[in-house]
């Protein structure tokens, strides 16, 4: 079993799912008292939501490339940032270091492609939804990436930031996540892509009339699957 490391604390809310997650999963496969081997390299995110809404990337990506070091040294074989927002510097983190980092857009793109899907709707930050570097992502896996309207897309990013990252989960952010999802749906979207990690805590399948994609949880199993039998 490879050991991982973990880039958290993006928020803690969405680090303690991965967690849960990984342990779960690797009890899963191995069976009895195994849990994942794993190290957690956790930040303040109060720091890097700052740098985040002042476009300061490229010291984000010192932070977390910093961070990426002290898991390597602390023996991580395997790196994942748990956040969708922070592979904005995946590549800078990924340089900082000669282990392999498994990017959230790759194993997203693999497990809907892997269901039969290709126009799939995209919820996450602003940041997610509206830039590049995780659409493009996606849509070099294949997809077609749909995303919300102006107002939709700042409603899915202030609950995310003001609620779900503060540990708060309500009925009505719920109602109003199931609406853009129907939007999205009567767009053409096959499935929708929970592209922030903390929004699997407030919307499950059930919310849904089409299969959703959480990405924590994908995030999870490619990494267990890449420490367990070496993919
Ligand atoms: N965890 C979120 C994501 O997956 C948002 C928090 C952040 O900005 O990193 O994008």
């Amino acid at each position: 079993m490879k050991t991982l490391g973990l880039i958290g604390g993006m928020s803690w809310e969405s680090t303690a799912e991965y967690y849960r997650l990984l342990n779960e999963l690797t009890r899963d496969r191995l069976g009895g008292l195994h849990s994942a081997r794993l190290v957690l390299h956790s930040v303040d995110f109060a720091d890097i939501e700052r740098l985040q809404t002042a476009g300061r990337w490229e010291e984000a990506g010192k932070v977390l490339a910093g961070a990426a070091r002290s898991l390597e040294a602390a023996g991580a074989e395997l790196l994942l940032i748990c956040t969708n927002t922070m592979h904005k510097v995946a590549d800078q983190v990924a340089a900082a270091v000669s282990v392999p980092l498994l990017h959230l857009a790759d194993a997203t793109a693999d497990a809907v492609r892997a269901a039969g899907l290709r126009r799939v709707g995209l919820l996450g930050t602003a940041f997610t939804m509206e830039q590049d570097f995780y659409r493009g992502r996606l849509a070099s896996g294949g997809l077609d990436v749909l995303v919300p309207d102006t107002d939709a897309r700042a409603l899915v990013h202030r609950v995310i930031y003001q609620e779900l990252c503060l540990g708060v989960v309500r009925e009505e952010s719920r109602a109003a996540y199931r609406r853009v999802i129907g939007e999205l749906v009567a767009a053409g979207a096959e499935g929708i892509v929970l592209g922030c990690t903390e929004i699997e805590l407030l919307v499950r399948q059930e919310d849904s009339p089409v299969p959703l994609f959480p990405t924590a949880r994908l995030h999870a199993e490619a990494a267990v699957a890449a420490a367990l039998d070496g993919r």
